[in-house]
């Protein structure tokens, strides 16, 4: 009964807007977004096995709540890369399946939340098609992606697109009923990274083909604002048919009002992307479109408000601006919201289940892994790394161009003593390894990168990397130290598939930044790739971290460009992957390097009194003294 009124206002109002622009309406619309937040709905990190500030769903919801409590009208949407990343994620896909009719707890909780709509992102399919059409059919909210088809190549594999009728209030309070399209993109490299789920089963389109040919069709079926959610970066230089990135490019797409994007857990608006001509960054604009990616793992909110103004008779977008807002504060790293705890109550018994599995044995060693003597030695925590690295890079490059490339696996101990204190290494027993042991193995939530390079260049990698070494004089005294403890010991890359030594008479061939010194001679010799010497010519793909890809380090002919392999998983993880599959490991050293001996001299190190256990299975190191502080003395035996 009391709708009439309104419904006669209303009309009112269109009548005397179309007489007179002046009297239109305004309305704001605030667009919200989450991307990439790899089932990390809580804050706990369940590699290191206790909680966290800087990142989980529990906190963004309080930015959610915060920013639709400042907007008459908001609307919420997730971009994927949702249901895996962490140990929760395979909990609920591989230990405890979901039963007939449960929902995914993930969706619980974005239900909870009130999504409006979600983006289905490349990881949705790491577990295969049946479990994430389950998981799917168990949202009660829209799950969109238009790109992904069933193999007839007509037929959308999933809900392609949606069209949202809500009611908004424009700034007089008035109400107005408008349908909101929102569709969804990935990228269709998933046919490589999951080709053993996904081959013959879908196929997936061009992003932006797609795109040009339904975002018409959306607005042709009534959507007065169209929002694209991509799971897709922002590209630089061309955009290439097929492209994994296209953000800039779908930004020229007529008829898209706001881009939420993600995959490459990025911020925008932010730095990275200042002075890229398509970039407006306090506004918060792609090419003029209001656009935001929030990060990765609940760390951020993308934030969009628009000003729709319907002068000219239909709802169009006349300002904007768009802004991400953190959980943490970078410079302090101090919380700058806490947790709902509505999250934590809805994921409880999920929760308890994941800690249960990352506590228990993900497989079995047949050797101690320690790190003790990593940095003069081949060692067991730097080759299971290496090994794990070399799997992920085989099975992701499978099918490309690269496939048939000779490749090497970079690594590096972290965790080595020195000015972290003399506990500081890695020291897992032979027996069970459970998924919380990974952070001893692996520090850092760093992601997998591949990197195509010449031999000249592993060359010099492996220069840079024998920084880690003091130069050793041959006429000096008998004994002498050989650690340079200035240099960082996750500089120190050690390069597995092909072999080298080092000879540390040689001056270092580069400082700590990375710039050639005036020494000619070189430390690394003997540098063979099956069994045959290293050509400066020769082409190797390497597989890495981002850290290393993007130039960290400093490292000679390493500054991003060369990287082939742009995966967004991380190191940590292919690790838990590949122990889960192997179960039963043997990280023994494969011994592909050794520091060369120098006669007359005696090579000495310091390390944690720890591996004084372990010098059984090390014939090439012999204890000097217990130094009784947690250190003690060694030296290499030729
Ligand atoms: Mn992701
Ligand atoms: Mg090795």
């Amino acid at each position: 009964m009391h709708r009439r009124p309104a419904l006669i206002v209303l009309a009112f109002a269109v009548l005397l807007a179309m007489a007179d622009p002046a009297h239109a309406a305004t309305l704001k619309l605030r667009i919200l977004e989450t991307t990439d937040v790899h089932m990390n709905l809580l804050d706990w990190d369940y590699y290191q096995d206790k909680a966290t500030t800087e990142y989980g769903l529990a906190r963004t919801a309080t930015l959610i709540h915060e920013a639709r409590s400042q907007s008459r009208n908001s609307l919420l949407f997730d971009n994927g890369d949702l249901l895996q990343g962490n140990p929760m994620g395979d909990w609920v896909a591989r230990v405890k399946p979901l039963a007939q009719g449960q929902v995914h707890p993930a969706y619980k909780v974005l239900q909870a939340l009130r999504y409006d709509a979600g983006n289905i992102g490349n990881h949705e399919f790491n577990y295969g098609l049946p479990f994430l059409r389950q998981a799917i059919a168990s949202a009660a909210f829209p799950l969109v992606s238009a790109n992904v088809m069933l193999p007839d190549g007509r037929t959308h594999a999933f809900t392609p697109y949606v069209i949202l009728a809500r009611e908004f209030h424009d700034d007089a309070g008035q109400a107005h009923r408008l349908k909101v399209g929102v569709i969804g993109f990935v990228p269709p490299q998933i046919m490589l990274w999951d080709k053993q789920h996904l081959e013959g089963k879908v196929v997936a389109r061009d992003i932006l083909q797609t795109a040009r040919e339904l975002v018409p069709r959306m607005r042709e079926q009534g959507a007065q604002i169209v929002v694209a959610i991509a799971h897709s970066g922002f590209e630089r230089g061309e955009t290439v048919f097929f492209a994994e990135n296209s953000v800039a490019r779908l930004a020229e797409v007529a008829g898209i009002d706001a881009i939420l994007f993600g995959h490459s857990h990025g911020e925008f608006p932010g730095r990275f992307f200042a002075g890229h001509p398509k970039v407006d960054l306090a506004r918060g604009t792609i090419n003029g479109v209001p656009s935001v990616m929030p990060g990765r793992w609940g760390d951020h909110l993308g934030v969009i408000d628009l000003v729709l103004d319907d002068s000219a008779g239909n709802w169009k977008v006349v300002d904007s601006r768009a802004e991400i807002r953190p959980i943490t504060d970078r410079a302090t790293r101090k919380p700058l919201v806490a947790a709902d705890p509505q999250v934590a109550q809805l994921v409880g018994a999920e929760h308890e289940g994941t800690l249960a599995y990352v506590r228990g044995a993900v497989a079995q060693t047949r050797q101690p892994i320690i790190s003790y003597f990593a940095q003069v030695t081949d060692d067991p925590s730097v080759q299971l790394v290496a090994l794990a690295q070399l799997d992920y890079a085989r099975r992701a490059l499978q099918g490309t161009e690269f496939e048939r490339l000779p490749l090497l696996s970079a690594a590096a101990p972290f965790k080595a003593g020195g000015r972290q204190g003399w506990n500081y290494y890695t020291d897992i027993p032979a027996g069970p390894v459970a998924v919380r042991n990974i952070a001893d193995l692996y520090i850092y939530p760093n992601t997998v990168k591949a990197v195509r390079v010449t031999g000249a260049t592993v060359r010099e990698w492996l220069e840079m990397s024998a920084g880690q070494f003091r130069r050793v004089d041959p006429a000096g005294p008998a004994e002498q130290p050989i650690i340079n403890e200035a240099f960082r010991t996750y500089n120190f890359d050690t390069l597995d598939g092909v072999t080298y030594a080092i000879d540390v008479t040689q001056p270092a061939r580069y400082d700590a930044n990375g710039k050639r010194t005036a020494h000619e001679g070189r430390r690394i010799v003997d540098l063979r790739h099956q069994g045959q010497p290293v050509r400066d010519d020769q082409t190797f793909i390497v597989v890495t971290n981002n850290y290393r890809a993007s130039g960290g380090g400093t490292f000679p002919g390493l500054d991003g460009t060369q990287i082939v392999m742009d995966a967004p998983d991380e190191n940590r993880e292919a690790l838990v992957r590949y122990l889960a599959r192997e179960r039963d490991v043997d990280p023994t050293a494969d011994g592909n390097w050794r520091i060369l001996p120098v006669p007359g001299v005696t090579l000495r190190f310091t390390s944690g009194a720890g591996g004084i256990a372990h010098l059984a299975r090390y014939p090439q190191i012999r204890l000097v003294k217990d130094n009784g502080d947690g250190s003690a003395v060694y030296e290499l035996r030729h």
